[in-house]
């Protein structure tokens, strides 16, 4: 039996779909039949090739499957995923497309989401055509080690788990080296993709007394979603001025700053902005950066000034996105909002429909589906 792949040739280029043989798994490997796989930000700068990376490749690092069949164990014990769950056949997963070596500098001191190795454990960086062939989530079947698959929790709809399934755990790692959302906190988030409306849900559940949001109306409702996910302040950049926004937000954070900035925007002039919104003290999540769009002037004097705390994040690790599908089974009162997030749903012979959608603004969240 052969099975469908979205292939990454080269930058600026339509991906190919691509039909591979689908193998029986060698022992400790997983097939995983798709649900779905979500398009992320970044896959359309390595599309655009803002983020460089070397074809022929399938895209894909946060979908969702069905475990088709495992391979053989030598161990008596039954096999177990990446939070050492057990995992049997017909189990909903996510799929983990790198996994921290647990050795390092960083893995031995709480950084394993920056672990040093983290990019030779890539493994959608493979061509498809070295068998096992599918090795991202662009693709019908994805075929990958057992232990990195993530067993979704039962009570957690398909649809709910898939709509943040990169954006959410993002949020939680950055929330962790931020110090958290704390009761009482004025927070402000900039962005309205995936992981600023996400930030919106987090912030609010965890206690913010103000939830703000900055978004683009690119799509309409994005900003009416970003309401009803918690923001209940929401400023959209393309009819305000900086300036006013400042004001606005100044007004709401008893005239001092935000106690907590979150920047999902992946827009460099975001950051001088959110320096000027914060409180003497306060914290700034940077998490939205994912590619190099250039340098801006910051005003480097307010962060002494102002003894601002500034925190960058990049990825996740398993436990963060553990935490995260936790949080999700515990609102879901919010569930609603959440699905409305998913705006697209196209199959992965229209991968590059799916892209352009996300690349230019309309969709919130597009999931490639069998
Ligand atoms: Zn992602
Ligand atoms: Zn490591």
């Amino acid at each position: 039996m052969n099975a469908k792949a979205a292939v990454f040739v080269s930058a600026g280029q339509p991906l190919e779909v691509r039909s591979y043989p689908v193998l029986d798994p060698e022992p400790g490997m997983a097939v995983v039949d798709l649900v779905s796989s979500g398009i992320c930000g970044t896959d359309v700068h390595i599309w655009d090739g803002a983020i460089p990376f070397t074809g022929p490749l399938i895209l894909g690092h946060e979908f969702l499957g069905r475990v088709r069949s495992l391979g053989a164990s030598d161990s008596a014990q039954e096999p177990t995923d990446c939070m050492g769950a057990p995992v049997r056949v017909g189990d909903l997963v996510a799929v983990n497309v790198i996994e921290p070596c647990g050795k390092c500098l960083l893995c031995r001191t709480g950084g394993a989401a920056s672990c040093l190795n983290l990019f030779a454990s890539l493994t959608y960086t493979r061509s498809p055509d070295e068998p096992p062939h599918f090795h991202g989530g662009y693709a019908e079947v994805s075929v990958c080690p057992i232990r990195y698959l993530h067993r979704i929790p039962d009570g957690l709809p398909e649809d709910v788990a898939a709509a943040f399934l990169c954006a959410g755990p993002t949020i939680a790692r950055a929330m962790e080296y931020a110090g958290g959302v704390q009761k009482g906190d004025r927070v402000v988030i900039q962005g309205s993709g995936p992981v600023g409306l996400f930030a919106a849900l987090w912030a609010s559940r965890h206690g913010a007394e103000l939830t703000a949001l900055i978004g683009s109306s690119s799509r309409p409702e994005r900003l009416s979603l970003a309401r009803e996910l918690g923001a209940g302040l929401v400023l959209d950049i393309r009819s305000t001025t900086m300036e006013e926004r400042r004001t606005e937000i100044m007004e709401r954070c008893g005239g001092i700053g935000a106690d907590l900035l979150i920047e999902c925007s992946g827009s460099p002039d975001a950051v001088p902005e959110g320096i000027g919104l914060l409180r003497p003290r306060g914290r700034y999540a940077l998490a939205g950066q994912y590619s190099d769009r250039g340098n801006v002037p910051i005003p480097v004097h307010q962060i002494t000034f102002n003894a601002l705390q500034i925190f960058g994040s990049a990825q996740f690790t398993s436990e963060d996105r553990a935490r995260c599908f936790d949080f999700m089974r515990r609102v879901p009162d919010a569930w609603d909002a959440v699905r409305a997030a998913i705006t697209h749903r196209l199959p992965v012979s229209r991968a590059d429909d799916a892209l352009q959608t996300v690349r230019s603004g309309h969709a919130i969240k597009a999931l490639l589906v069998p």
